[in-house]
């Protein structure tokens, strides 16, 4: 009996995994021809200041909507664009479109609020993003300090001088850099202290535990108390409930993005809650 079940099992993860590889082959042919059927859209999600209420910035967030399948999350495609080299052209996209959006809503006499767009390790490593970047901001029109990249910690901990220089290259063009999803990685306080960042993103993980577990309590505390002490601005993203909000602002974290305030917007909608007066009111 026992030796059956073990068989069954067996055969069901096989199954399995062969229909989550063709699944994702069918996911990386489609994402091929993403581009040319236009199924690429951005979503803008506000960081609030907490301080008065104000949107601060919007980070854009990649989205894919395939006609014939149901929605995709980018937590699916983008490890595909990643592997399949897609990452740099859509990257680039992703750039040129937010910056756009970004300098028009600027133009529109939206008040001013900072940009950041999310970079793929792959497209820092393999791309010439410095040069991507100069192009688009000259292309755009979009003021450099208002743009922001979100890097991640396991992406710079590779080959330490060559991404300094990279990071340098940036930090040239007049644009702010930010560590995203911290907390994950093993970045010490030492090396941090070295990097040419401005900002970091408290990972969601943390966040979201905050009053279960004592531990995710401590890194969110430890993480505040880091940046206070590097001078570096501190977001907090995934806070969901006013009881996550008064921990973080207690501790000092000024910054919050999550669903409390607000979703990932289109264009549009986005425009609208900026317009409106104050957003102590949380939207669902
Ligand atoms: P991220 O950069 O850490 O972005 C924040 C993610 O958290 C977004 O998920 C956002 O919708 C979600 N989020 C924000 N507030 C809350 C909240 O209160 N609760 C919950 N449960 N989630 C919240 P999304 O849009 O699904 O993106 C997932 C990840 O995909 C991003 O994580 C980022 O790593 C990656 N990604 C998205 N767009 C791009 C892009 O244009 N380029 C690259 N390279 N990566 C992207
Ligand atoms: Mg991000
Ligand atoms: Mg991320
Ligand atoms: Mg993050």
């Amino acid at each position: 009996e026992a030796k059956r079940q073990g068989r069954n099992t067996i055969v069901w993860y096989t199954t399995d995994f062969h229909k989550r590889a063709q699944y994702r082959l069918m996911l990386a042919a489609r994402l091929h021809r993403a581009f040319e059927n236009s199924d690429f859209t951005l979503q803008y999600q506000p960081q609030i200041s907490t301080q008065d209420n104000t949107v601060i910035g919007v980070e854009a967030l990649l989205r894919w909507t395939p006609a014939d399948l149901p929605p995709v999350s980018p937590m699916e495609f983008i490890p595909i664009l990643e592997e399949t080299g897609l990452i740099v052209p859509v990257g680039t996209w992703v750039l040129y479109q937010a910056c756009h959006q970004a300098a028009a809503w600027q133009r529109a006499g939206l008040p001013r609020m900072r940009l950041s767009v999310n970079i793929s390790a792959v497209q820092f490593q393999r791309g010439d993003l410095g040069e991507t970047v100069r192009m688009v901001l000259a292309e755009t029109g979009l003021d450099p300090a208002l743009l922001c990249l979100e890097l991640t910690e396991s992406m710079l901990m590779i080959d330490t001088a060559q991404s300094q220089q990279k990071l340098q290259e940036l930090r040239d063009l007049g644009v702010r850099l930010a560590l995203d999803d911290f907390g994950t990685g093993y970045s010490s306080l030492a090396y941090l202290s070295r990097l040419p960042v401005q900002e970091l993103k408290v990972d969601q993980s943390f966040v979201r535990r905050l009053h279960d577990t004592p531990s995710d309590t401590a890194v969110v505390n430890t993480v505040i108390a880091m940046a206070q002490e590097l001078g570096l601005t501190l977001i907090a993203e995934g806070v969901e409930s006013e009881e996550q909000k008064s921990h973080l602002i207690g501790r000092g974290c000024t910054i919050i993005q999550g669903f409390l305030f607000c979703r990932p917007l289109p264009p549009d909608q986005l425009a609208l809650f900026v317009g409106q007066e104050g957003h102590d009111e949380p939207q669902a």
